[in-house]
């Protein structure tokens, strides 16, 4: 079975093209600037060379139909013609509280992505333009959305619940539902497997150390608990975003800055994190060379990005009575030695200890722990598209 994943922005679209026979990616690619001047798209057939194809792409179908031809492109191609393509499986950001797993796109199943599409305005809808475009071009390769929220459906009310009056919850479905569920769902599974135990039986923090962050407890192979909230907004302090903050600092900003709430926010989501504290860049490597060359801002940004993700630790091995194994993935948790023994360093009173010649190594699944640390710490690269792959086949095996 092949399996076509698609990951749609509002002018991006990523895919992979996964034999499920083996689970081999068979090609992936990149189309940007879809709508926008210089459209191009970037196809890596599997040993093969990178091929850009600068071509206009006015929306999401076009974009849609490059990939199809690069994919059966005679040289470049993998397949012979796109009838190879069994299903397609979407990356959706939001699935509210109606998706507690992935699930086969139907008339309705679009409906009610875009009844919570208010809840991920930047997100949503690509999602869904992206459906509708597969749709066109291949209306009889059945669609099946992965939802990141859906991993978090299961996180219980304490933890959902925000202070605040309770009919705004009920008419307004302000809660909190969790990002990355997708990548805290594979690592934690991974993590399990590595450990040779069963999801059951551990008791997992993982932690997403991206451009965008978040912590997840996973209990008994459940989410119990994770720092993002009602938007990608809360929790680490990130790339740009703030992370965690008072919201009577929002109409402060308002009223000092002369700016509209979504204009604050923006400043919350786009100039803040370690951007905004450091002044010097919103990519860690940055952040980290000058902290090492003695950017006083730049070390504060990393002291406070680093300092949170250790409170987020802490707080969910209090949150699960107990903590076996600390996952790190993504960009920095997956390649920044640094980063994991400076959150690792806050966790010695878990009985968490590193190895550093373990924590070293570049690449791959390594558990970095000493063989006599109580709690095991885990670096894991993610792998999104291939659960998203693997619950697509499912639902149309
Ligand atoms: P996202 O998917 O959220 O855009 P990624 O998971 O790709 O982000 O992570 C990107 C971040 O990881 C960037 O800030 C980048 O600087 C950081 N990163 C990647 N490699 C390293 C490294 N070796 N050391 C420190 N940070 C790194």
């Amino acid at each position: 079975m092949k399996i076509l994943v698609l990951n749609c922005g509002s002018s991006s679209l990523k895919y992979q093209l996964i034999d499920m026979d083996g689970e081999n990616v068979l090609a992936k690619g990149l189309c940007e600037r879809i709508g926008i001047e210089g459209s191009n798209l970037a196809h890596s057939p599997a040993g093969g060379a990178k091929h850009t194809v600068v071509s206009p792409m006015e929306d999401h179908s076009d974009a849609i139909r490059l990939v199809m031809d690069a994919l059966t492109d005679p040289e470049r191609g993998v397949i012979a013609s796109t009838g190879e393509i069994d299903a397609i499986g979407h990356r959706v950001v939001h699935g509210g509280e109606a998706f507690a797993g992935s699930v086969a796109i139907t008339d309705e199943v679009i409906k009610a992505i875009e009844d919570v599409s208010g809840l991920a305005p930047l997100h949503n809808p690509p999602n869904l333009t992206g459906i509708a475009a597969c749709k066109a071009v291949m209306p009889n390769v059945p669609q099946a959305a992965v939802f990141d929220t859906a991993f978090h459906q299961s996180l219980p009310e304490k933890a959902y619940l925000y202070a605040i009056p309770y009919e705004l919850y009920e008419k307004y479905k302000i809660r909190r539902y969790g990002f990355h569920g997708t990548s805290h769902r594979y690592v934690s599974e991974r993590a399990a497997a590595m450990l040779g135990k069963d999801a059951k039986d551990l008791k997992i923090i993982t932690c997403h150390l991206g451009n965008g962050g978040s912590v997840a407890a996973v209990d008994g192979g459940r989410s119990v608990d994770t720092s993002m909230g009602f938007t990608p907004l809360e929790g680490l302090a990130m790339g740009t975003r703030s992370g965690d903050i008072d919201a009577a600092v929002i109409p402060y900003i308002m009223d000092k800055e002369g700016v509209s709430a979504g204009g604050a926010v923006s400043i919350l989501n786009k100039k803040s994190g370690v951007l905004g504290l450091s002044g010097v860049s919103s990519d860690f490597r940055d952040i980290e060379s000058a902290a090492d060359g003695g950017n006083a801002r730049a070390r504060a940004a990393l002291d406070v990005f680093l300092y949170r993700v250790a409170k987020y630790v802490g707080a969910y091995a209090a949150a699960m009575n107990g903590v076996d194994a600390v996952v790190f993935t993504a960009g920095l948790g997956e390649n920044s030695a640094q980063t994991r023994k400076a959150v690792c360093s806050y966790l010695g009173f878990l009985g968490l200890t590193v190895d550093d010649e373990r924590n070293a190594q570049r690449g791959g699944e390594f558990v970095f722990s000493t063989d006599g640390s109580k709690v095991a710490a885990l670096t894991i690269p993610t792998n999104e598209e291939i659960v998203i792959a693997r619950d697509t086949a499912e639902l149309f095996a």
